[in-house]
């Protein structure tokens, strides 16, 4: 299925300009615990609804930058730089069934 991602950069483009960088995940700010690590590192939501993604124009700008999409219909809800973009949970919270 393709759609159009807006590089914050270079504007809207068609989604095989882009590479996927996977669903964003908060970083630990202190020391995490070997639980906490384990579930940075390999635990992700997979979220059937709207989730925080990074993404790379590879073929154009090379830039990094996040997205918020609905992965049931690739509707994008907005794309920024991580200076820009809201604070996790600023935006509407997705409507989500957890993967378990
Ligand atoms: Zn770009």
């Amino acid at each position: 299925m393709s759609y159009v991602l807006e590089c914050p950069n270079c504007g809207p483009r068609e989604v095989t300009d882009f590479g996927f960088g996977g669903e964003y995940v908060e970083r630990p700010t202190e020391r995490p615990s070997f639980r906490e690590l384990n579930r940075y590192v390999y635990f992700r939501r997979n979220a059937a609804g709207v989730q925080r993604e990074w993404w790379v124009h590879r073929s154009g700008c090379g830039e990094w930058f996040l997205a918020e999409r609905d992965t049931r219909d690739n509707a994008v809800q907005w794309t920024a730089l991580p200076a820009d973009a809201p604070a996790p949970g600023a935006a509407a919270e997705p409507d989500v069934e957890l993967a378990r």
